[in-house]
């Protein structure tokens, strides 16, 4: 089932948290702040520029601990396998994962393999992600409002066709937990490594996954930033619930993840989205705006955001993108204080966590908050350094 593009509301869209107003407007990808910093002089700055160029070590800063050669070659090292996918194809104007799905590496088999039981295919699919490395699975319908209105071609900016092959029915949402102990040197270069390392994780997961459902006869196109917006299909899928500091939190990690997905014509059965209590949390905690250096994420309740950067017509706590990325491009590197300070980024594998997970979606969040005061401070790089590897 597909949806107008342009339609306000959708099914399952109260479940999943989504307030979706008559003034929505499918999102440019050209409009993404990241992709602005190439082409709009009001984001654009040699702080941008020496953003981009800080991916390769002879442009790499050196600014004490946490930004040190090793600490930027630990970082741009665990980008390599993502840089690897997303540049084999730049000359096309497609930079695969980023402004352009990946590229199909072996065909559709002509042979279709018979499925009968849509919920048996959605769990086998469950398990082979979780085969490949994905740390979380769930699967959602397309929805076409969630896909880009246009792409970008990376060769002079511009909009370019965002194109799906015909038959595309499902969205296979994956998620990549982040070290928590990397996470917890935000911000530093050194923290970034917990980024690039899902990136590139998430590159050959993606692509595995897709591979194997193009060997049963059936579409999957493997995707990382591009084609569409991840959150609303993760919401919809059921993985969480989405917080004031613009993330997902999930009650297996938190918000310390990262998100792929696989758009495929494979008939799954799909997951239904679930209210958890993080917006009432969210509702009584501002750790993630009071930590923010620059004060680029909201206080009080989700709003309808005008910003250039911002999908229109969705109520719900938006960043100011341009102060936050402002940030990353002084620091020459990405920013994650609102992921590493919030009472949810916890090992959720530990017997402590959980029972503090089930007071903090309860009526007595404020109890779990307090708890949560003395949480959340920064550690050295140097003392990750100096400790043994797990
Ligand atoms: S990533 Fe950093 S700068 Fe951006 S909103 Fe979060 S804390 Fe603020
Ligand atoms: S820090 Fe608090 S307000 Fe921010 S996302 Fe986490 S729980 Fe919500």
């Amino acid at each position: 089932m597909t949806y107008r593009s342009n339609h306000p509301s959708g099914p399952n869209d109260t479940d999943a948290g989504i307030i979706v107003t008559d003034e929505f407007e499918r999102f440019s990808q050209r409009n993404d702040i990241f992709t602005r910093a190439f082409w709009d002089d009001t984001v654009r700055s040699k702080h941008t520029d020496g953003f981009f160029a800080s991916y390769r070590m002879e442009a790499a800063p050196r600014r004490g601990d946490g930004f040190t050669q090793r600490d930027f070659a630990l970082r741009n090292a665990s980008w390599l396998i993502s840089d690897l996918v997303s540049n084999r194809d730049a000359e096309t104007g497609k930079r695969e994962g980023f402004q352009a799905p990946i590229a199909n590496d072996t065909p559709v088999a002509a042979e279709r393999a018979a499925i009968d039981d849509p919920a048996k295919i959605s769990a086998e699919i469950k398990r082979i992600a979780a085969f490949f490395g994905a740390d979380l699975c769930a699967v959602t319908e397309l929805d076409e409002r969630w896909l880009y209105a246009s792409r970008v071609d990376t060769r002079d900016m511009s909009d370019a066709p965002n194109d799906l092959p015909a038959g595309i029915t499902h969205v296979i949402v994956l998620g990549h937990q982040m070290d928590e102990d990397l996470v917890a040197t935000y911000p530093s270069a050194l923290a970034g490594a917990a980024t690039g390392r899902e990136y590139s994780h998430e590159a050959a997961i993606v692509m595995q996954l897709a591979a194997y459902i193009r060997n049963l006869g059936y579409e999957a196109v493997a995707s990382m930033n591009d084609t569409g917006l991840v959150i609303p299909y993760a919401l919809k899928a059921g993985l969480g619930e989405y917080a004031r500091n613009q993330m997902v939190i999930t009650p297996d990690f938190g918000p310390r993840l990262r998100f792929s997905k696989i758009f495929t014509s494979l008939p799954l059965s799909s997951d239904a989205p679930k209210k958890l209590g993080v917006a009432e949390f969210c509702n009584v905690c501002t750790k993630c705006a009071d930590a923010c250096p620059v004060k680029a994420l909201p206080y009080g309740a989700p709003d309808v955001s005008t910003q250039t950067s911002s999908v229109k017509g969705v109520r719900k706590w938006t960043s100011d993108a341009k102060k936050c990325f402002g940030f990353w491009a002084k620091m020459s590197t990405d920013c994650a204080i609102c992921m590493r300070v919030c009472p949810f980024n916890r090992d959720f594998t530990k017997w402590q966590h959980k029972i503090w997970l089930k007071l903090a979606l309860s009526p007595l969040r404020k109890v779990a908050l307090w708890l949560d005061k003395h949480r959340g401070a920064r550690v050295k790089p140097a003392e990750w350094w100096a400790k043994d590897m797990k």
